[in-house]
């Protein structure tokens, strides 16, 4: 009876349309007049720091029929994802698995498993992320420790070495793309160093996972997530994560449980199946079809191979630094070492409004570039060239589109 009724009221909500029964209405708050009209969304070229554009078969993967979060077919998916992180990590990690959250809630995790009062933590900040990751770690009621670089740079292995001596902290954490400032952090010998100072390593590469070479065992990183959106070139919402076996047992020796009940690797890890003494069970309802887009995401990786990804990654950038070098313009990154391939910062040159510039790509060509960020804000424009977009052709259109835009405001190199 009351399946009947519910489906004659979505019938006739059908034919009357919102505006009608809006008017009908003696609710209160009535049915919203702007969802009577159509969702229309352009197609438009990402190339700010992400969100990257969606390849046509992780959309078509993403509209697959949604089923239980703990069907067999769902499990399947889940270890398909836990297999592909663990082969974009480059990692053997049992703890690795992905969260029903965007790119800040990898973060969030370290933070709140990693930390309790007590602890210390060391932030390398050299940008928002550096600010960012400090916040959150006070959150949780640890002593927080920072070491700063040159706004634009990144640190040498011993800048980071004398900063864990003198605080001898129980974790580093380092963001591997600063996508603030476009700088890449090297991490060779920082594991090493970190593991020969009673310290864990802990890795940000939201921005940079895919574009730069990066093996995390080999680098004995101990905690390092991902989001989906950028060089995954899957939508916003799920991010992949994964902790070493030391991790995990600095985890299991906290005095008290996490103050997030969903970011809880105890839970986290149960649902994912990754305890060796447990089974798996419900701790949230997995956001399915985000998930069945990010198995496809991580399958298109492997299909290309990692090693081609990053290569793929490392030409675009090289032709975009080209281009961007033809128009005249400098990097706010002076050293090309430390030049991230995934989004380069661009320097706005005096007298140029840098908006007027944004705003001329997106309303004549859909093209997105955005302006600074953090530190870089009102200073420079961030291009980013992730996934799907990391192609000459898209690179072509991309500076095509800068270049007119910077004419259109009278910029002559
Ligand atoms: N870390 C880095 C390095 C990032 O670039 C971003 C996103 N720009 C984040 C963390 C946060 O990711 P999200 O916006 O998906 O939460």
């Amino acid at each position: 009876m009351l399946v009947g009724n519910l489906s004659r009221t979505i019938n006739l909500s059908f034919k009357l349309g919102l505006r009608q029964l809006r008017r009908m209405s003696s609710l209160p708050v009535p049915p919203p007049p702007s969802l009577a009209e159509g969702l229309k969304i352009p197609q438009k070229i990402l190339a700010g720091p992400g969100p990257s554009n969606v390849s046509e078969r992780v959309l078509q993967a993403h509209a697959l029929p949604t089923i239980g979060h703990l069907h067999p077919e769902f499990c399947k998916v889940m270890d398909d994802i836990k297999a592909g992180t663990q082969y974009i990590f480059q990692t053997k990690n049992a703890m690795t698995l992905a969260l029903s959250a965007t790119g800040h809630a990898g973060m969030e995790c370290v933070m709140t498993n990693m930390l309790e009062p007590g602890r210390t933590i060391l932030i390398a900040n050299n940008g928002i992320w550096g600010v960012r990751s400090k916040d959150m770690a006070e959150r949780q009621g640890a002593t927080v420790k920072e070491v700063t670089a040159e706004t634009g740079s990144n640190f040498t292995l011993a800048e980071l070495e004398a900063a864990v001596k003198e605080y001898k902290p129980d974790i580093l954490f380092v963001t591997h793309g600063e996508s603030s400032t476009g700088v890449v952090q090297p991490l060779e010998g920082i594991g090493a160093m970190c593991h020969a100072n009673n310290c864990l390593f802990a890795v940000d590469t939201v921005a940079s996972l895919g574009g730069v070479p990066l093996k995390a065992d080999e680098l004995d990183i101990d905690v390092i997530y991902t989001g989906s959106q950028k060089v995954l070139g899957v939508p916003p919402g799920t991010a992949p994560i994964s902790f070493s076996q030391r991790a995990v047992d600095s985890f299991k020796s906290r005095t008290r449980k996490p103050t997030s009940f969903y970011l809880d690797l105890d839970w986290l890890g149960e649902y994912w199946n990754c305890w060796p003494d447990k089974g798996r069970i419900y701790h949230h309802t997995g956001p399915v079809n985000a998930m069945y887009a990010l198995r496809e995401g991580l399958a298109i990786v492997a299909e290309e191979g990692l090693e081609n990804c990053w290569r793929r990654h490392r030409l675009c950038a090289d032709r975009l630094h080209e281009g961007i070098q033809e128009l005249g313009l400098e990097f706010f990154v002076a050293d090309p070492d430390k030049r991230l391939p995934t989004v380069s910062t661009i320097m706005v040159p005096e007298g140029v409004k840098w908006n007027e510039v944004t705003a001329y790509c997106m309303k004549n060509d859909l093209v997105e570039i955005a302006g600074g960020l953090g530190p870089s804000a009102g200073k420079v424009w961030r291009i980013g060239v992730m996934g799907n977009n990391a192609s000459i052709k898209v690179v072509n259109q991309v500076l095509d589109s800068f270049g007119r835009a910077l004419a259109s405001v009278g910029w002559k190199k």
